[in-house]
């Protein structure tokens, strides 16, 4: 674990953040397909799309999904592997997400979409991960917007702040991290400052060259090169 940790707590960095950084729906396509109203199918897949890509080309691609299917499992699952990577190929690795998108179609339609609402958040997490092509950060991304369940999710922006903040370190794992900063945070702001440590990554504390000369925690951050 760093020695030094940053010196505020996650209330008031999430307070800090909050009043330099605005969160729109059109950043973050899980919060675009959650304010569509579409269903939590729609919610999930969404976030598969984000993986390894922008949000920018995720949103596109789940408006052209959006647009051939309203987000339907049923007609999603009719697509087939090859039409369906078509539609989202401009969100990248398009045949794996196509692979993952139907999978999780098919668990859908055999369970029914309002499983993903009223099922133990705990035990459809289980289930979720046990599909190939959703990890925890997907599955988590969703419990957490969705159900609103206690739980932190953890990409390469979180985890790469969370280490210069002094409250993890290189080696820690995927459910330290979320663990470490559930506690943090606290779970009734941890959704919002998810997002919000994400924005965060994307303009000041970039993985190249951090904008720390100009960022509203160089002066409580261990790591703040200035
Ligand atoms: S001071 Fe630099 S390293 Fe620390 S949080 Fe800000 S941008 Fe990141």
């Amino acid at each position: 674990m760093a020695s030094e940790k940053i010196r505020l707590s996650g209330k008031e960095i999430y307070e800090l953040l909050s009043s330099v950084i605005s969160i729109s729906s059109n950043d973050f396509a899980p919060l675009f397909a959650k304010k569509l109203n579409a269903g939590p199918f729609s919610v999930l897949v969404s976030i598969i799309l984000t993986q390894n890509t922008t949000e920018r080309n995720a949103l596109k691609a789940f408006k052209n999904l959006f647009e051939a299917t309203k987000l339907n499992p049923q007609r999603v699952l009719s697509l087939g592997i090859r039409e369906l990577s078509k539609i989202i190929r401009v969100a990248g690795l398009s045949m794996q997400k196509s692979g993952a998108i139907l999978r999780l179609s098919s668990y859908v339609i055999e369970k029914g979409e309002g499983y993903l609402l009223s099922e133990d958040p705990a035990k459809l997490r289980e289930e979720l991960i046990s599909i190939p092509g959703i990890g925890e950060k997907t599955a988590d991304v969703f419990l957490s917007l969705y159900r609103k369940y206690p739980v932190f999710p953890v990409d390469t922006h979180i985890k790469r702040i969370a280490i210069r903040w002094g409250l993890v370190d290189k080696k820690s794992s995927y459910k330290e991290i979320s663990s470490i900063l559930l506690d943090f945070f606290g779970p009734s702001i941890s959704d919002k400052a998810h997002r919000l440590m994400i924005a965060f990554g994307r303009t000041y504390c970039r993985s190249k060259d951090p904008r720390c000369w100009e960022c509203p925690l160089k002066k409580v951050c261990p790591h703040a090169q200035i």
